[in-house]
């Protein structure tokens, strides 16, 4: 699986920080910073969630 993240999207709400601490983190003004772009762990939850609709997930086959 495979993190991309739209920074154009991001409204700094950090959800996707609160489920998936080790993937994600903020910049001082909220925006997201993707820590791991290949996590071994689920963050489908953090990308349903995500208010901005800025978190994709794809599968690589
Ligand atoms: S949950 Fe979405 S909008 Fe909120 S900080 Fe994460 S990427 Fe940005």
């Amino acid at each position: 699986m495979r993190v991309i993240v739209d920074l154009e999207k991001c409204c700094g709400a950090g959800q996707c920080v609160l489920l998936a601490p080790k993937v994600f983190d903020q910049r001082d003004d909220g925006i997201v910073i993707l820590l791991d772009e290949h996590p071994p762990e689920a963050v489908r939850e953090a990308a349903c969630v995500c208010p901005g609709a800025a978190i994709k997930l794809e599968d690589l086959a």
